[in-house]
């Protein structure tokens, strides 16, 4: 009786609060025009009337950026490479759109006081960025798993230190932090994260030594950026997301499962102590994830193709193999390791990926030499973000020297 009066007068009253003063949420996209930026933009340009753009960054596409900036009016457009300041300035000639070019001004965006920053830059060159975003107490909606993993315990000090709200949009984590109970952590006992498998699922090892890069970043499911694609071929993206699922839900290794369901359908799972198992689940498209992200606390629609369970019929699961894609135990370790492990297996990784895109090195080659690299090189606890660039390019050289050597 106490309970229906308490919510028969708050929730209408809370109801017409927010129905009335729909002030738009100001925001910043970093990484506009990648994958996950695109999918970003694609939602924001379906709901104009809630977003303000502040900021719009991106590393070389400008022309991609300046059609960006021309349709959604933000303040400033950043391009990371300063040698196309120019080409940016004169795209956007007529719009009165500020332009920015460099890694410095990349930052800069970040910080500008906004309500809410897509991290969706590639890579440990995002940290910087993602690190702005958060000590400007932002919601910042997390996509760059990689700033995770190089540096998981200062970004989530950070977080706490500055009042920032971190929101997962890798789908996976997406997926756990909807049904997580923040508020009963003792009534959950272990997390499980699901993968597709990759294109590589079925492959046997002496096949997928001779594999193209043009194979590897055929993703069954996904239509993600060239380097994910690779990581979810090798699996490594998987060892990533636990060491993220480690930093962003405080659990150790030994409560993080992965299990292999090929249809991407659900996104991963939380089982609580009792035995019940709750999960995420939706067609696979990354503008879910992102919707919820946008709209937190509140829900946005988004064009994300509605479940057809009926037609799907058949979800299926299966155990990782662990000696085709050693990329998991080797990320676990990692993990159980600590003292910059983390650091140097994710900067060893980007650039194996490189290398192997470039097809100067196999398929197989990208994990073994991320081992090789995390047995060469000194490893230090990182208390600073000095101590993470200094491992991550100690990591970088001595893949180069592994592969030129
Ligand atoms: P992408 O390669 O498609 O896009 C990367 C973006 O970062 C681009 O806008 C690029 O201009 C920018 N960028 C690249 N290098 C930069 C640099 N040095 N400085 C500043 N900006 C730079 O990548 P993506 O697939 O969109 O992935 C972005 C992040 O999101 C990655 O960390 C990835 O692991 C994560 N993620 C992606 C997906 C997906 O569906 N694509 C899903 C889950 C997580
Ligand atoms: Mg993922």
């Amino acid at each position: 009786m106490a309970l229906n009066s308490v919510s028969d007068t708050t929730l209408p009253t809370d109801r017409v609060a927010n129905d009335t003063s729909p002030s738009p949420r100001r925001v910043t996209v970093l990484g506009a025009t990648g994958s996950v930026g695109c999918n970003t933009i694609d939602l924001l340009q379906r709901h104009p009337e809630k977003y303000q753009i502040e900021a719009l960054t991106a590393q070389s596409n400008v022309d991609r950026l300046a059609e960006q900036a021309r349709s959604l009016k933000p303040r400033l457009a950043v391009i990371g490479d300063a040698a196309l300041y120019g080409a940016l300035k004169q795209a956007l000639d007529g719009t009165g759109i500020e332009a920015a070019a460099g890694k410095a001004a990349v930052v800069e965006a970040a910080h500008r006081p906004v309500d809410w920053v897509m991290a969706a830059i590639v890579g440990a060159a995002g940290l910087a960025a993602t690190l702005a975003a958060v000590r400007q107490g932002a919601i910042v909606a997390l996509a760059n798993k990689e700033s995770l993993v190089c540096a998981g315990s200062l970004m989530m000090a950070e977080v706490t230190a500055h009042g920032a709200t971190l929101l997962p949009v890798d789908s996976e984590h997406n997926a756990i932090y909807q049904v997580f109970d923040f508020e009963h952590r003792e009534s959950i006992d272990h997390i499980i994260i699901t993968a597709s498998g990759g294109p590589f699922r079925e492959t046997d090892l002496d096949t997928m030594a001779t594999v193209t890069p043009e194979q590897a970043v055929t993703h069954p499911n996904w239509k993600m950026g060239v380097k994910i694609s690779v990581d979810s071929a090798t699996l490594m993206n998987k060892g990533l997301e636990i060491i993220e699922a480690h930093h962003l839900f405080d659990l150790p290794s030994e409560r993080i499962e992965v299990v292999i369901h090929p249809q991407s359908v659900i996104h991963s799972l939380v089982a609580y102590v009792d035995g019940s198992v709750l999960a995420q689940l939706g067609a696979p498209d990354m503008r879910t994830p992102i919707a919820y992200t946008l709209g937190w606390p509140d829900r946005i629609e988004s064009p994300a193709a509605r479940l057809d369970l009926a037609e799907i019929a058949k979800l299926t699961f299966e155990p990782p193999d662990q000696e085709r894609f050693p990329a998991l135990e080797l990320c676990r370790e990692a993990l159980k390791a600590g003292s910059g492990a983390p650091t140097i297996l994710s900067a060893a990784n980007e650039v194996a990926v490189q290398e192997f895109l470039a097809g100067r090195i196999g398929f197989l080659d990208i994990v073994r030499i991320v081992e090789r690299t995390l047995e060469r090189v000194p490893r230090c606890e990182i208390t600073s973000l000095d101590d993470v660039y200094g491992l991550d390019a100690a990591a970088r050289d001595a893949v180069r020297a592994l592969i030129e050597g």
